[in-house]
């Protein structure tokens, strides 16, 4: 039997999504020792991008109201434009698909030139060497008065703090906690849903933007569905050429849209000329078992988004929350999950720099 690894540094975060990352970025910059343990065999979490085209199935957008995502865009100098909205848009209702002038659907906002996934690859690139663990699914935090400890199958992680960079009711569902977390935060994870956890997402890839061509934005709004609204995903200067739509499910039973329904859709949506796409990804967010539990369907409290008790340092001030879902300022977005890691690292640093001067 291999050994087990028994490691040892000041802060375990789990989960290299963008929130894991920007809080092991801000614990390494205070000279903090950090292991990130990473369930999967990726950087990105729901950051997923595909390479060389940039094509998001995840996060695709920012807004320039996000001071954080702004800033580390710079820091890191990634490229970014706009989002394309010129043109008329689409509605469908069951009486059909009917074309208004201009574009209410789309708002301002703006785009990875390479994909959202690059974001964190960035992060993770600026780590120190060996800090991100692949392929380390936790399955238990255990805390005592002295340390706290991580356990995945290959060995032990002991640390002063945790931080938890996974969807609550994921963590909650996947991780066992010893001692058990208080009734309060459990009954409020196991509610919170998982942003976008539930939902389809579409592209349609053509050789052209041919609705740009007839007067189109590419954005839709359907009361009908499957998908209940579609966006202009072109890259810079409208290559490649894509279309994407959100299909959200409303049952766990319910099976992921198919090809068939899609393409029809699109036709009637953008003509004909929609149906024949070069490739058409269906990517279904409630089969990745990192990032959505079985009834992610269920959750719908979007009011605990944020709640206070996640910013309550929990199993003797060791464990701290910092998925998108925990923040309090733009829950949801990629700069929620920046904030949620910008508070879990400045509680850590806080009591660290406390323990440091007694
Ligand atoms: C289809 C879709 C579209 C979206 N569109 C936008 C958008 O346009 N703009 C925007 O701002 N946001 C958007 N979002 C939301 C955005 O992607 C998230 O807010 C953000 O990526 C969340 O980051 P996070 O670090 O909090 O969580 P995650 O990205 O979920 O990261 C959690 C990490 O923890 C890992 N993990 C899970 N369980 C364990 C375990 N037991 N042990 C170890 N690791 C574990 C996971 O593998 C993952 O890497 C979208 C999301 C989706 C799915």
């Amino acid at each position: 039997m291999a050994e087990l690894d028994n490691i040892s540094v000041d802060v375990v975060v789990i989960g290299a999504g963008i929130g894991g990352l920007a809080a092991a970025r801000e614990l390494t910059a205070k000279g903090l020792s950090v292991a990130i343990l990473e369930a999967r065999d990726r950087v990105g979490g729901r950051l997923l991008s595909i390479s060389p085209s940039g094509i998001d199935l995840g996060a695709t957008w920012f807004w320039p109201n996000e001071p954080r995502i702004t800033k580390l865009i710079s820091d890191l100098g990634l490229e970014t434009f706009l989002q394309y909205t010129s043109g008329d848009a689409v509605y469908e209702t069951v009486r059909g698909v009917e074309r208004t002038q201009g574009n209410l659907i789309d708002v301002y906002s703006s785009r990875f030139t390479h994909g959202a996934q690059p974001l964190a690859q960035a992060l993770a690139d600026e780590l120190p060497a060996g800090v991100i663990r692949f392929d380390e699914p936790v399955t238990s935090v255990r805390a005592s008065s002295d340390n706290i400890e991580a356990h995945t199958q290959n060995g032990v992680f002991s640390a002063q703090h945790i931080v938890l960079a996974v969807p609550p009711a994921l963590a909650v569902s996947s991780i066992r906690f010893n001692p058990t977390l208080s009734e309060k935060l459990y009954g409020v994870a196991k509610i919170t849903p998982v942003w976008m956890g539930a939902i389809t997402k579409v592209v349609a890839v053509y050789s052209e933007p041919f609705w740009r061509e007839d007067g189109l934005a590419g954005s839709a709004i359907s009361y009908v569905g499957p998908m209940r609204e579609v966006h202009d995903m072109s890259g810079p200067e409208g290559e490649p050429a894509a279309l994407f739509g959100f299909a959200p499910t409303m049952t766990i039973r319910q099976p992921t849209v198919s090809a068939e329904e899609v393409l029809r859709q699109l036709i009637s949506l953008f003509g004909d000329k929609a149906g024949h796409p070069e490739k058409l990804l269906i990517h279904d967010w409630r089969y990745e078992r990192f990032t959505s539990p079985p009834a992610v369907v269920r959750l719908i409290a979007y009011n605990t988004f944020g709640h206070s008790i996640y910013a309550e340092p929990q199993m003797n001030g060791r464990l701290h929350w910092a998925s998108t879902e925990t923040a309090q300022e733009n829950p949801g977005h990629i700069e929620g999950a920046l904030a949620a890691a910008e508070r879990a690292a400045n509680a850590v640093i806080r009591t660290e720099s406390g323990a440091a001067s007694e």
